[in-house]
């Protein structure tokens, strides 16, 4: 599957804020947006940007895809699966993004990004309800438990993950036993435990027009 491969921290200087896309890194003073928070390229620094409506409605939908490493076509159909939820389709597109296999394993803390996280599950490490499931992009429902195969819980990566696993927050959605490696589906998020800086709305207006 196509992925975006340059530097995933031009992405936050674009977007002018911390998408917490490197990791441990992130945490960190050597994160680029603290050393060089301007957008990226010759005329990052002393261009004056602009921004329109649609603008704004631009780079909300871009921060959005790229918080969860999506492309375009990807993000697409999640947001026509959210119109054809009822309910507010905002807040059905930030749920369907959040209950996406790779992200409940990073908010579990298992992976220090989304994309360690996906590394994860499609290496086979990540059990779902005791069986083994290789799909980032599989949905998880509440009540699901999500682990991984024992023998990946000495992997060197993942120990290191564990030691600091719920320090940073584990949403109120989800819950983590860290004994035993193991995380739960409590509820689906809703709107007030999607903590990120984001405006649904103006994804909504965009693929409205
Ligand atoms: Fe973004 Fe993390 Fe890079 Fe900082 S270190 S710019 S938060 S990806």
């Amino acid at each position: 599957m196509a992925r975006y491969k340059e530097s995933v921290c031009r992405l936050c200087r674009r977007e002018g804020m911390k998408l917490f896309l490197k990791g441990d890194r992130c945490f960190k003073e050597s994160c680029a947006i603290n050393r060089r928070a301007y957008p990226p390229g010759e005329q990052g620094r002393s261009r004056r940007q602009k921004i329109s409506g649609y603008g704004l409605q631009l780079r909300e939908k871009q921060k959005v895809k790229r918080i969860y490493g999506l492309l375009e076509k990807q993000f697409r159909r999640y947001f026509k699966e959210a119109e054809r939820l009822r309910g507010v389709t905002g807040e059905n597109l930030l749920r369907l993004l959040e209950l996406r296999l790779d992200n409940v394993v990073y908010r579990l803390g298992f992976g220090t990004s989304r994309n360690q996280a996906r590394q994860f599950v499609r290496h086979g490490h990540v059990l779902v309800n005791g069986k083994r499931v290789d799909i980032p992009s599989a949905q998880v429902r509440p009540g699901d438990e999500i682990t991984v195969v024992e023998a990946f819980k000495k992997n060197p990566f993942f120990f290191k993950n564990l030691e600091t696993a719920g320090s940073r927050g584990v949403p109120e959605w989800l819950s983590l036993d860290l004994e035993n490696a193991k995380g739960k589906v409590l509820e689906a998020p809703r709107r007030e435990h999607v903590t990120l800086e984001i405006n649904e709305q103006l994804i909504v207006e965009l693929y409205s027009k």
